[in-house]
């Protein structure tokens, strides 16, 4: 089997990834197998494997590959898995998900990136179910999720999504202003009497587009 200058590339930004921390063999595996070079324009395939985000059109980014592996790392996907991604844009990292073996669900509010996302996805044989809408009411048919990872900056945790995690999943999410969001992971449990439990981690600072919604920013000036 021939062996292309991307394989490379892309088994540089593996070793790049463990360098930086990330530590989960099965993230690092999906992310190996994943060919982030047709998630970009042609004009752009050059620099997929550099560990940055890149621009997808409609003033939105491929998310910086570091933050795809630091959060899907949060998020603790098993195959089988019933994950509902907010905001589709290339629809990379709803691929990173497929490889882990999860039924993936993913909304995307921009509807030219919602329709160019479904087209790679379906070329590049990833099964994804996709819905065109506001992602902070989440996805109300499929619930109950094992997880929910965001990929916009919210200023705070929306309620329809905590309402549709299944018991002990995971709502991994940027929350923060407008510059800077803080990287958190909600986990809904049960206390011994039944009583709902949503508990918070805290991660580090990163910097996301903005999540445009009902339980969201207002408009992209982040307002
Ligand atoms: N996960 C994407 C990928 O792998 O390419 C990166 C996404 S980009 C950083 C954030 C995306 O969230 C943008 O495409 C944006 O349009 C979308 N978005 C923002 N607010 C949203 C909302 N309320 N519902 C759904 N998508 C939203």
């Amino acid at each position: 089997m021939s062996v292309s200058l991307q394989d490379f590339q892309r088994k540089d930004l593996i070793k790049k990834l463990i360098e930086s921390g990330i530590k989960d063999r099965r993230v690092l595996d999906a992310m190996n197998t994943v060919k982030r070079e047709l998630f970009v324009s042609p004009e752009l395939r050059r620099f997929a494997y550099e560990n940055n985000a890149l621009p997808i059109g409609s003033s939105q980014t491929i998310s910086q590959p570091y933050t795809v592996a630091f959060m899907t790392e949060i998020l603790k996907v098993e195959t089988g898995d019933k994950i509902l991604e907010i905001g589709t844009g290339s629809g990379y990292q709803a691929a990173v998900l497929c490889e882990l073996g999860a039924d993936v669900y993913s909304v995307e509010r921009i509807e030219q990136l919602y329709k160019e996302a479904g087209s790679i996805l379906k070329k590049a044989n990833y099964k994804v179910s996709l819905k065109c809408s506001d992602g902070t009411k989440g996805w109300k048919d499929n619930a109950p999720y094992d997880g929910i990872i965001v990929t916009a900056g919210s200023p705070g945790l929306p309620e329809a999504l905590l309402k549709q995690l299944g018991d002990g999943g995971r709502l991994v999410i940027p929350v923060g202003d407008r510059n800077t969001q803080e990287i958190w992971c909600v986990t809904r449990t049960k206390d011994k009497n039944g009583k709902e439990i949503f508990t918070t981690e805290k991660y580090q600072y990163f910097k996301f587009v903005p999540l445009i919604g009902e339980e969201g920013w207002e408009n992209a000036d982040g307002r």
